[in-house]
């Protein structure tokens, strides 16, 4: 799979009148998710087109009229008439003329994300921590902060509190923001802007988080699957930029993905989906949290490892991650070794499920798994090779996410800013 622009083109990067769910279309408001209209009208092609534009402004930076025209393979006056309620919007800018070329004519001014524009507030809920950061439209991190509660006893007013107090403090004193987008590391309701379950943090079960939170800051919220939201973040800000499909998925304390396909991050009614660690991989396995048998949470997270590590007598298993585990193998342990190979095959048994699903041909990796870099990522890549079936195409592609990107965060922004551009006209 090649990672650049020219996947772009093999698509008509613009909507015409087809193709309805879209990047963020996936993410519309109640109800409108779950089932595609047949035709789409002309406000929800502007938003479409709107929406990839851009996504592929994000894909190739800064770019003339002319150069995204040629490749959305649309017209120059199309472009404008696009990219202009975006302009009035405070959403792009149009930057200082470039030198015109040696062969003369009008220089080009480029376009791009309004560094001035009204910044975005990023929230990741996990099952006992939460983070916030302020995003500006180009996707700097601005400022950031982050606070810890007790998903199994603190009571839900002391959480919202928790998290509202954490999104407080990357506020901007003279600015407001255009929304707050959350991820959240459970099942959740996008329709109601609940969550729905957390088997590591029951007091998250059943939060209506995002109500809560749009009343006590006055501002609109957006809420969505951690896996999802990191989809769109590698979409539009990470390693996914400018591929067409991929997975996203995240492995440590839970195991979730979700896929982009064809340019749009896959979405069940009402945000289902994406829960793949809950998926079954072997029936005769040990009791899973969610209280099925022998899903694939059952041997490749956190809990899994570290009482694998505890039974092999490996220091420090109480809280071993794939980083340390590397180190133990290094250093020359045996059982770190195999362990570290059967954690690779463990994790490698759900993504070829996966390929043999949808054929995502990219898998990008998330979560502390990338800190046991290149060695850990060759042995999971060796194992789904050995693990597929033989087909015409070549091997997926298996990546690690850069350790300092931070997906959860960017996707949230670009979901509020998605949701924004419904606004205009
Ligand atoms: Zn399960």
């Amino acid at each position: 799979m090649t990672v650049d622009a020219s996947s772009i083109a093999s698509s008509p990067a613009l909507a015409g009148s087809t193709e309805p769910m879209d990047t963020a279309a996936a993410y519309r408001a109640p109800g409108r998710a779950s089932s595609s209209p047949r035709l789409i009208s002309q406000t929800a092609t502007g938003r479409l087109n709107r929406v990839r534009l851009l996504q592929l402004l994000y894909d190739v930076g800064p770019a003339s009229r002319a150069e995204l025209a040629r490749l959305a393979e649309v017209t120059k006056t199309t472009i404008g008439s696009i990219v202009q309620p975006m302009i009035d919007a405070g959403i792009l800018v149009e930057r200082e003329p470039r030198q015109s070329s040696v062969f003369g004519g009008k220089p080009a001014r480029p376009i791009w994300l309004s560094p001035l524009g009204r910044p975005i507030v990023a929230v990741h809920v996990g099952p006992g921590s939460v983070r916030a950061a302020l995003v500006s439209l180009t996707g700097t991190i601005r400022s950031h902060s982050s606070a810890r509660f007790s998903g199994t006893r603190s009571s839900q007013r002391s959480i919202i509190d928790t998290i509202a107090a954490c999104v407080e403090d990357v506020l901007p004193g003279n600015e407001k923001p255009l929304g707050v987008g959350v991820a959240v590391g459970g099942m959740v309701d996008t329709d109601r802007g609940h969550i729905v379950a957390v088997n590591l943090a029951p007091r998250l079960s059943g939060l209506a988080l995002g109500p809560l939170l749009s009343r006590r800051l006055g501002l609109p919220v957006q809420l969505d699957l951690h896996p999802r939201v990191q989809a769109l973040g590698d979409r539009w800000f990470g390693l996914g930029r400018g591929v067409s499909s991929f997975a996203s998925v995240y492995c440590g304390e839970a195991i979730g993905a979700e896929f982009v396909i064809d340019g749009t991050v896959h979405r069940g009614a009402s945000g289902a989906g994406g829960e793949v660690g809950h998926t079954v991989v072997d029936l005769g396995g040990a009791v899973c949290r969610c209280g099925r048998r022998g899903c694939w949470e059952t041997i490749a997270t956190h809990t899994w490892l570290r009482q694998a590590a505890a039974a092999a007598q490996l220091p420090g298993a109480r809280s071993l991650t794939a980083g340390g585990l590397l180190a133990l193998a290094e250093a020359g342990s045996k059982d770190a070794d195999e362990l570290l190979n059967r954690y690779a095959r463990n994790i490698a048994v759900g993504l070829v499920n996966l390929q043999q699903t949808l054929a995502p041909d990219l898998f990008i990796l998330h979560g502390d798994i990338v800190q046991a870099g290149e060695v850990f990522r060759a042995l999971i890549e060796q194992a789904v090779y050995s693990g597929i079936a033989p087909r015409p195409g070549g091997e997926p592609e298996i990546i690690f996410a850069k350790p300092e990107d931070d997906m959860a965060l960017l996707g949230a922004a670009g979901l509020v800013l998605s949701e924004s551009l419904d606004q205009l006209a």
